[in-house]
């Protein structure tokens, strides 16, 4: 498999909902050491929705999927990753407008695009406890699959690799942005929830693809 299609994007969404649904409670969790302890069930509720629109909608493109995707969650999450989360699908489906089929040089470009989105609205810098520290490494990883010639398949584990061990890095960071922030060096010590958010979607991702056709359950 060298592209993925609207199939593939499709099943990766139910995928990314049932990870997150899944890990509820420990997002939550993880935003109740240093956050207000709203995260888990925010994104819960976000992905909710987006089944729920998906399934009413029917979107025939993959970027009209991935729009519907995002701004059913920066409307149905609100607070400060609703638009942040949202933006994650909605800077992706620009880059696929018009295409039916997906490569890994395209990939790359729409999860830098949603990089360099996100970063500039929420001003979020790599080290400063956020989405944005396993969201860098995720994209970085996939530039060197890109330059190495790797198949979809391998780039995408990689990049999910890449993205849990940047999620796991924020654990020593002291954080800068978010209401984390509030509570500077005692953040030491404790995950973020949304770069951990970030790694359950990136690794949806790669376990929607890799276990196509196969009739597994898909888990974490
Ligand atoms: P809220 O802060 O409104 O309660 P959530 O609890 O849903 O929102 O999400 C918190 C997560 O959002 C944090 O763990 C962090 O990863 C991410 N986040 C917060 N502010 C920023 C920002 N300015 N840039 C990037 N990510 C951010
Ligand atoms: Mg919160």
């Amino acid at each position: 498999m060298d592209h993925l299609g609207l199939d593939d994007f499709t099943r990766s969404i139910h995928c990314i909902s049932n990870a997150i649904q899944e890990n509820k409670g420990y997002l939550t969790k993880l935003d109740s050491f240093i956050g207000d302890g709203d995260h888990g069930s925010t994104i819960a509720r976000g992905f909710t929705k987006v089944v729920e629109k998906i399934r009413k909608d029917k979107p025939e493109s993959i970027s009209e999927l991935l729009k519907d995707t995002g701004f059913t969650l920066i409307t149905s999450m609100g607070g400060a990753s609703g638009p942040l989360f949202g933006t994650f699908f909605t800077e992706m489906s620009k880059e696929a407008e018009g295409k039916d089929a997906i490569g890994l040089r395209d990939f790359y470009a729409m999860i830098s695009n949603a990089l360099a989105k996100i970063s500039r609205l929420g001003g979020a810098k790599p080290g400063d406890k956020t989405m944005v520290d396993s969201l860098g490494p995720a994209v970085k990883s996939l530039g060197v699959s890109l330059d190495r010639g790797q198949g979809i398949e391998r780039a995408l584990k990689n990049m999910s690799m890449a993205s849990k061990r940047g999620a796991a890095s924020t654990k020593d960071m002291i954080a800068k942005k978010g209401r984390s922030r509030y509570h500077g060096k005692r953040s030491i010590g404790y995950q973020d929830a949304g770069a951990t958010t970030i790694y359950l979607i990136i690794n949806a991702i790669y376990k929607s693809i890799s276990q196509k056709g196969k009739n597994e359950k898909i888990n974490k």
